[in-house]
């Protein structure tokens, strides 16, 4: 989960990071409220979760709190590369001598968690590593030392920070460090990095991104969420603790591990290509032990979306039989009554795949067909959506 720029201020306060006051408005009316209580002199920053808000006009400076409403008035609403500005950040206004740049990652093809840490900072890190990769330094953190005091020390000397701020720079890398560990998260990011003309260093820009796979240590993450971009869909599918991911199409997809669930959609995509080009409608991966009720669950959501017209069920029986997934569809039906409307193609393939077919075949029930083939049952479920 990416996290707004006022959630990334708030983590780093938390931790001791150091940062400048700052409120969250969604009117001109709070936005010149919190900026008379922070001085009238601020700045106004959109919070949308995409990059650049500087170049795009959604980050102004403001003499005083007249102006931040005015400000804040023309910020709102504005379109940012497609993102809908809802909310700005009032922050206390900086007076910023230098710009520097600080991240923590999750380096994934090289195992290793990252630092970069620039002189170079405010502006884009990618035209940085681009043209002038000398002022960029990557240094590779290993899991198990972490970043120590010296480890911190030695990778801001080697980025070429001023000698005089070194020893500071190096204590908000640490704490940054702390943010990244015991919040879980892949990307913490600062940019800029600045040095006030009083010579502090501040945090003046966040981004943080934590990491999903860790939401069960971190029951204060749920607040986190925003709420608007989550699809109703995807949501109640999360509650329901399906694996379950909304596609723009209109053949509902219910399968039994990714990989199979991943061709599914390919070869659906592929089938309604003759068939006025439908397609898969979601990804659904039931997992192993496909019990009615998680067969129920999955069928419920995937009949509630209003695009699909169609669903294909498709499940090769390993562990999980094929009799015992048949008996949960069948389960399924009854559950959901006359909520289920919409033609349900199945193939069972596997572990007893006779008796599943024949548990089907004598349920007979009017919304089922069976098909012997995944190509076969992907062309008819494409078929019966285009209809
Ligand atoms: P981004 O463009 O989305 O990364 O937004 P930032 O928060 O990084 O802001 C972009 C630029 O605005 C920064 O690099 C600064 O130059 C400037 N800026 C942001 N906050 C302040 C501030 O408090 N005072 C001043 N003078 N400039 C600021
Ligand atoms: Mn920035």
């Amino acid at each position: 989960m990416d996290l707004f720029e006022y959630q990334a201020r708030d983590l780093f306060e938390k931790h001791g990071v150091p940062v400048l006051a700052g409120a969250v408005a969604t009117t001109p009316d709070e936005a010149e409220s919190a900026a008379a209580s922070m001085g009238g002199k601020v700045v106004v920053k959109a919070q949308v979760k995409v990059g650049g808000r500087g170049k795009a006009g959604g980050v102004k400076l403001a003499v005083d709190a007249k102006d931040a409403r005015e400000k804040a008035a023309a910020i709102l609403g504005m379109d940012i590369k497609g993102h809908i500005v809802g909310k700005v950040m009032i922050a206390q206004a900086a007076p910023i001598e230098e710009e520097y740049y600080l991240a923590i990652l999750l380096d994934r093809s090289n195992r290793t968690f990252l630092v970069m840490a620039s002189v170079a900072g405010g502006m884009d890190i990618e035209q940085v590593a681009r043209e002038t990769p000398e002022k960029l330094a990557k240094v590779p953190v290993n899991s198990n030392d972490g970043i120590s005091n010296e480890k911190a020390l030695a990778i801001i000397k080697q980025a070429q920070f001023p000698s005089d701020i070194e020893g500071q720079v190096a204590d908000v890398l640490s704490l940054l460090w702390k943010v990244f560990i015991s919040e879980d998260a892949t990307l913490v990011e600062v940019n800029p990095l600045v040095k006030t003309s009083d010579g502090r260093i501040i945090a003046l820009d966040g981004k943080v991104t934590l990491d999903d796979n860790a939401e069960f240590r971190h029951p204060d993450h749920e607040a986190l969420v925003d709420q608007g971009a989550t699809d109703p869909l995807e949501a109640a599918a999360k509650e329901k603790g399906l694996n379950y991911v909304k596609l723009e199409g209109e053949v509902g997809i219910i399968g039994n591990g990714a990989g199979l669930v991943m061709s599914t959609l390919d070869v659906v995509a592929y089938a309604g290509e003759k068939f006025g080009h439908v397609k898969p409608a979601n990804f659904l991966d039931i997992g192993g032990g496909a019990s009615a009720q998680v067969m129920a669950d999955g069928l419920s959501i995937i009949l509630g979306d209003k695009d699909v017209k169609s669903v294909f069920v498709n499940v090769f029986g390993g562990i999980t039989a094929c009799d015992a997934v048949a008996n949960g569809i069948v389960q399924a039906l009854k559950i959901l009554g006359d909520t289920a409307t919409k033609p349900i193609v199945v193939r069972l393939d596997g572990n007893n795949v006779l008796e599943g077919r024949r548990i089907l075949n004598e349920a007979a029930h009017p919304l089922i067909q069976q098909l012997d083939t995944m190509d076969g049952a992907a062309a008819r479920a494409a078929e019966l959506a285009a209809k």
